[in-house]
């Protein structure tokens, strides 16, 4: 292939341009994400030669290097990893793979340091060079071609790239930095040692430079300077992060292996570093981030725990170590059990696998409940021996962490419910609402439980599209005169992981805005009693209602759940409530034909006009729209709905 000029990607050319323009801040990160890119290119190496041993050629010391050339003012990192054929180094270095990099370019905003925020999430890999480059040389052979199908790839991060082939003896890449003036400093060894120390300690690959040493002038006066010995060293720890004793790595450095294999530029929340032992013998290093990736809804990311077998990679979209509403958690599972040929089919069925998989969700769960036990609202309290607990200074890092977590992750934490059997039980503790006495969804049911009136049986919820329409619904009204809390859930899966969860600990959980509400034990005699009159004088008009409004209403029932409004809508028990099926028909599903309820409050000075008016029949339809707009739906004809508002206007 001759030279040849190609056009980015338009999302790269976007990419590389907020690159070069908002990541100077954290200039060093380039090296972090070079090392990182070296380091996989040689775990597939390795894991490619598994099966073909002819690949590491006469090179089997995977390695990396670092050097640089003062007056070239170039630094290189090359690695005798996997290497790019010409038509990979195209697609690889052209284009961004990664699904929902549209979205996530929509969600540019243009001011500068919130982008470099969503930047960070997102994560710059090779590109990131541009930060201190303004021109760079990719030179790579495939390991398994012949040295004449090497490629050379050159750009100076606009709008295009250079590739030609080219004849390279050694396998693996090199990645030349033609550095801006302002990066000189990293023409200077001590730098890049200090760098490379900070971030890619953890890194098992032995990351080598060349040993320099002090030489004095050459004649009198002249001053002395560093050379280069020909020799070289290795300069970071060369040992997989996680197989070292936890007593040996610091808590900075586990946020910075961290931050390399998650590509976030924030620490974490909070990780658990354990050794398995018993039925099949891991280690698991595991975290919790602190903000959501911008993909995070994207149903076929990759999950983000990495499989080792012996500290060999094996695959880093290893789904069958966690199930997907734990797919926030990042981190590396090294197996001594497994073979090192295991295959994505072997994985699903493995019984190793099992165990390690009930063994981390198990993991991830007690983190989250170690989180929430200290995020408490209260003061510590005084014991009744006048004796106040003290609060560790760990455990006074770990408050507020919970709520942040939920923030983030919680509506995805909710859809174990649904998928996870076995440990619902604990997933319905970690969850929290808001509630009518609480605007932050700081509420789990078991807080509820405890506020509970005496002679309330259930835990009461509703579900809405917002939070000011759950906690301005209608049905709420006889439960606020009453100040019984309800719970006000507001995301989407909301309704759906709740069908999964019929109680919690023995108490039955009632939605108010599906079935009759029936407080039981709550209503005192005088007021079921007057409830009943009223509804037995109320029968005529009820009958006429049925009948005017039977195309829309599946019946029409008087009710004690409204206080201040005239009328409400409700589902049958057993009935999709008209919040879900309005979801799924805006999602272009199909959704059961079902209609709701309608409720009337008897008592209400408009329920009271009906009886004989001569505009019964629009002040039927009226209450029923009304109804149907206080829970933010949307009449079926709202031109017909003005015209009658209007006729009574007038
Ligand atoms: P990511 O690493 O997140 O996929 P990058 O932009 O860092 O994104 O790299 C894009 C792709 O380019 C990589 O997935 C890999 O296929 C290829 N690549 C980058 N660096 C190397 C390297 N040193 N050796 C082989 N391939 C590489």
């Amino acid at each position: 292939m001759s030279k040849q000029t190609l056009s980015f990607q338009a999302e790269v050319a976007q990419l590389l341009h907020l690159v070069t323009h908002s990541l100077y801040s954290n200039q060093e990160i380039f090296l972090r994400e070079l090392i990182s890119n070296a380091s996989d290119a040689c775990d597939k190496l390795r894991f490619e030669a598994l099966n073909n041993n002819g690949l590491y050629e006469d090179a089997p010391n995977l390695e990396v290097r670092v050097s640089f050339d003062q007056a070239a003012k170039t630094l290189t990192i090359a690695d005798n990893g996997i290497g790019m054929s010409a038509q990979e180094a195209i697609d690889h270095l052209g284009t961004i793979a990664k699904s929902g990099t549209k979205d996530f370019m929509g969600k540019l905003t243009g001011d500068q340091k919130q982008d470099a925020q969503l930047i960070g999430q997102f994560g710059v890999g090779f590109y990131s060079g541009f930060i201190v480059a303004d021109k760079i040389t990719v030179e790579s052979r495939r390991a398994g071609l012949k040295a004449d199908e090497g490629v050379r790839w050159i750009s100076g991060g606009a709008g295009d790239f250079e590739v030609e082939t080219i004849t390279r003896a050694a396998r693996g890449t090199s990645v030349i930095l033609h550095l801006r003036d302002d990066a000189s400093e990293y023409l200077n060894a001590w730098k890049l040692k200090q760098v490379i120390g900070k971030y890619s300690d953890h890194i098992s690959l032995p990351i080598l430079m060349e040993k320099e040493e002090w030489k004095e002038g050459e004649k009198e006066g002249e001053p002395g300077g560093m050379v280069k010995t020909g020799e070289w060293e290795t300069v970071n720890k060369a040992s997989a992060l996680w197989t070292r004793p936890k007593k040996d790595i610091t808590e900075e450095q586990y946020q910075e292996f961290y931050k390399a294999i998650s590509h976030d530029h924030e620490n974490p929340l909070t990780w658990a570093h354990n050794r398995v032992e018993g039925n099949t013998e891991y280690t698991q290093l595991l975290y919790i981030p602190a903000k959501a990736p911008f993909d995070l809804w994207n149903r076929d990311k990759k999950a983000g725990v990495k499989l080792y077998v012996k500290r060999v990679f094996i695959m880093d979209d290893a789904e069958a170590l966690l199930p997907s509403y734990l797919r926030f958690v990042k981190g590396v599972i090294d197996s001594s059990d497994l073979p090192l040929n295991v295959s994505r089919e072997l994985l699903q069925e493995s019984r190793d696998v099992r165990l390690i998989r009930d063994g981390s969700v198990k993991r991830v769960l007690s983190m989250l409940e170690d989180l929430a036990k200290h995020d408490r609202h209260d003061a510590p309290a005084e014991g009744a021996d006048g004796v106040t607990d003290l609060v560790s200074e760990e455990d006074k890092a770990k408050e507020g962490k919970y709520n942040a977590f939920y923030a983030e992750f919680g509506a995805v934490l909710k859809e174990g419910l649904g998928e996870d059997f076995a440990n619902r039980e604990r997933l319905a503790k970690l969850l929290r609402f808001a509630s009518t006495s609480s605007d932050t969804p700081s509420v789990g049911f078991a807080d509820y439980k405890a506020r509970m009136k005496e002679g309330q049986e259930a835990i009461y919820y509703i579900t809405a599209d917002t939070l000011a329409a759950a906690k301005n619904s209608p049905q709420l009204e006889v439960f606020k005169k009453k100040g019984i809390e309800v719970l006000l859930m507001t995301d989407r899966v909301d309704e759906w992981a709740l069908n999964y969860l019929h109680d919690f600990d023995g108490t039955p959980l009632q939605s108010v805005a599906k079935g009759a509400v029936d407080l039981g034990k709550l209503q005192d005699e005088a007021e079921k009693k007057a409830a009943e009159e009223a509804a037995e004088q109320f029968k005529p008009v009820l009958a006429k209602l049925k009948e005017a409004l039977k195309d829309k209403a599946e019946d029409v029932r008087v009710t004690t759940r409204l206080v201040d409004s005239p009328a409400c809508l409700v589902v049958q028990d057993d009935g999709m409530s008209t919040q879900l099926a309005r979801m799924l028909k805006q999602a272009g599903q199909k959704a059961p034909e079902t209609k709701p309820v309608l409720e009337v409050n008897a008592e209400h000075p408009l329920v009271k006009k009906l009886d004989g008016s001569v505009h019964f029949h629009d002040l039927a339809h009226i209450l029923f729209d009304q109804a149907l707009l206080a829970e933010g739906g949307l009449p079926d004809d709202p031109a017909a709905y003005v015209k009658r508002v209007n006729a009574l206007l007038v």
